[in-house]
């Protein structure tokens, strides 16, 4: 009598339990499902088909784990191939009968092994897959010397990069320029309008007349995303942060740096006298 087996198995334990007992199995999405029979065939005891099946089996297994793809890598910053490492998938129909189907793909870098999880949701009634990746791709690193920066500029500071994260344009503009604002305010106090406080910073001596013209146009480009709906390019959103950067790291970081590396400096041998 027919006995059905239905269960998930590695190779390792197919080859260990199969013996005598194998009838067929199935390749499924996921996993082997593997499906047994009484031992009746004298067939089913040949070590040959054992071997065979495990080798196809096995280099089911392997082509699996050697598919890759080219998704972008956060640590490389580049794209680079990706070894897929595991997938999960479900799918069903709505009442309406759309078909739907989700699927997560473990993805690992092989050049530098950091890991992606991708979202893939497709659905009947919309021609383009819904395609998420988690953590997001990160378009540009937060510089290390973000930790010299006032506590309450760096709050406005990681907030810019969490919007830079999700993929936005106007956000990260407008932070920027808050950014600009309140270096500003902190250095050369609220004396009216930007322009006037740009001037402000010229005469202090933190920016020179030339960074006045290129911090003018990045106040310019985070007030038309606040306030004449410009959608900003992503070349434009990074000339911005370019821009405020180079400037909080100018007045924030690099005077104590400048300190610490003039103290660490052997200072230069004296000239000898001559008697
Ligand atoms: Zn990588």
């Amino acid at each position: 009598m027919l006995r059905f087996l239905l269960f998930p198995f590695n190779l390792g334990r197919l080859c260990a339990r199969s013996r005598g007992s194998i009838f067929r199995f199935f390749l499924g999405m996921e996993r082997f499902y593997y499906v047994g029979v009484q031992p009746s065939a004298a067939c089913l005891h040949s070590p040959p088909t054992l071997r065979r099946l495990c080798t196809i089996a096995g280099m089911a297994e392997r082509s699996k784990g050697d598919s890759v793809e080219r998704v972008h890598c956060n640590n490389c910053r580049t794209g680079t191939d990706h070894r897929i490492v595991k997938t999960i998938s479900d799918s069903g129909e709505t009442e309406a009968e759309d078909y739907w189907r989700t699927t997560f793909d473990m993805l690992e870098c092989c050049g530098c092994h950091e890991v992606v999880l991708r979202r893939r949701f497709d659905f009947s009634a919309d021609p383009e897959p819904d395609i998420r990746y988690f953590p997001p791709p990160v378009s540009r690193h937060p510089p290390r010397w973000r930790y010299r920066l006032p506590s309450d500029l760096r709050t406005v500071f990681d907030e810019v990069y969490l919007s830079l994260d999700a993929n936005t344009r106007c956000l990260p503009i407008i932070g920027a320029r808050t950014l600009l604002d309140m270096l500003i305010v902190q250095k050369v106090g609220d004396v009216g309008s930007f322009k006037q406080k740009l001037k402000k910073l010229e005469a202090g001596g933190f920016v020179s007349a030339d960074n006045v013209e290129i911090l003018d146009a990045a106040l310019d480009a985070g007030n038309a995303a606040a306030h004449r709906g410009h959608a900003p390019s992503v070349s434009d959103v990074n000339t911005v942060m370019d821009i405020v950067e180079n400037l909080l790291q100018a007045v924030y970081v690099l005077p104590d740096m400048a300190q610490r590396l003039k103290k660490t400096t052997p200072p230069r041998p004296g000239k000898k006298t001559t008697p």
